[in-house]
């Protein structure tokens, strides 16, 4: 493909054109199913209605002002994001590594406040936080983060839902000020942890007076089957990120905060040129009430139900198949070996899926997705599987 763009990303055979709802089409008129949703990203499918409305309408009155200026459309969406979420207020970004930027500078700052020179903030083994270079330094996987050293410091890795180590740390660092954890790692192998342990993190944290950031990047937006992932566990962090799903497809992140946390960054600590623009936000507002309207957020969690009966009926027989499982619509296949020819096979087939840490097939599937689509979607797929590794 094209030779004037960075090599950075290693990149399948195939470029789409259009796209309505799950499909997408490439330039030669095939249709393909997306089970991946742009990772995450088109939670309410491609080209909605109410997405295409809303960039319209929006680009007639204005695109963008500067947060120099108030921005009516920004302020909306915060106050609506608030009541959604519990938290008191935002800071607006363009994407999910900025929105983790502005929380690791107010877990800093929560820690210079207490007069903690070298604050130190709690991240998990096998997360994913962006590729910025703060964000990379708090992602839990070396392969992100190699060639690029000196890394950020002031991050600790532990392993994901182990709540002893996160006990062990505190014992052993008085500078802890922060833990940032993903409700589900999704680039780690869509890892969903015992279903309390976000509780025991949240008293942890009041316990040592620790700020609980969860980023909710890839787990937002109802992809769950709540609102936000946190929501099955009836708590509420100091600061949650959001990005992905927020604008379906238009650039936007946020750093939600509440209480203490929601004080810290003041007029000149923080910006950003694009952050909270009138036409993200006014999109961002038409995803909101469109999960509503279309009651998306519960029907995740049925879909995915529904799908992960469907492959465990169809795949139960296959030993190399060790794990089905799902939370809403985030859903996760474990084989026992790498897996990661599956992809362009299945495009070959007219299905989009994705594959992390070599061996999880990873399904993200827009939440408009239907009965018909889904049956289609587990046929193609465990029939693949079935045949792959059978050889
Ligand atoms: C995708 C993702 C990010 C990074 O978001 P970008 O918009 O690519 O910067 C951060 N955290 C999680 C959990 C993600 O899934």
């Amino acid at each position: 493909m094209s030779s004037h763009i960075m090599p950075t990303y290693g990149r399948l055979d195939v470029t789409f054109s259009h796209g309505k709802g799950v499909w997408l089409w490439d330039k030669n008129n095939k249709r393909y199913l997306d089970a991946l949703s742009g990772i995450g990203v088109c939670n309410l499918g491609h080209t909605h209605p109410a997405v295409h409305d809303a960039i319209c309408m929006q680009s007639e009155m204005l695109i963008h002002s500067s947060n120099l200026y108030g921005i009516a459309t920004q302020e909306t969406l915060a106050k609506q994001l608030c009541q959604k979420s519990g938290m008191d207020n935002i800071f607006f970004g363009n994407s999910g590594a900025e929105a983790n930027e502005a929380a690791i500078k107010i877990a800093r700052v929560y820690g210079h406040q207490q007069g903690i020179e070298k604050p130190l903030i709690i991240v998990m083994e096998k997360s994913f936080h962006g590729r910025t270079m703060a964000t990379l330094s708090a992602t839990g996987n070396p392969k992100i983060q190699q060639g690029f050293t000196p890394l950020v410091e002031g991050f600790i890795h532990i392993p994901f839902n182990n709540i002893k180590a996160i006990e062990t740390v505190l014992v052993e660092n008085k500078n802890c000020v922060a833990i940032l954890v993903e409700p589900i790692q999704g680039e780690g192998g869509v890892n969903i942890p015992a279903s309390d342990y976000l509780n025991k993190i949240r008293n942890l944290c009041t316990q040592h007076q620790l700020l609980m950031m969860v980023d909710e990047i890839q787990t937002g937006i109802g992809r769950t089957g709540q609102f936000l992932a946190y929501q099955h566990n009836n708590i509420l962090p100091d600061v949650c990120t959001l990005a992905k799903a927020l604008g379906n497809g238009i650039p936007i992140g946020a750093c939600l905060a509440r209480g203490k946390a929601s004080t810290l960054l003041t007029a000149g600590m923080h910006g950003s040129t694009f952050g909270g623009n009138p036409l993200a936000c006014k999109v961002a507002l038409a995803v909101l009430e469109t999960l509503d309207t279309e009651n998306l957020i519960t029907s995740a969690q049925e879909k995915g139900q529904k799908i992960t009966q469907l492959l465990t009926e169809k795949l139960q027989n296959n030993p190399k198949v060790s794990n089905i499982r799902h939370q809403g619509l985030m859903i996760g296949l474990d084989i026992t070996v790498p897996c990661m020819d599956l992809v362009p096979l299945a495009l070959q087939q007219g299905l989009l899926i994705n594959v992390t840490n070599e061996k999880t097939i990873r399904l993200l599937p827009p939440l408009v997705i239907d009965d018909a689509q889904i049956e289609l979607l587990v046929t193609i797929l465990s029939s693949l599987i079935q045949k792959q590794t059978q050889q």
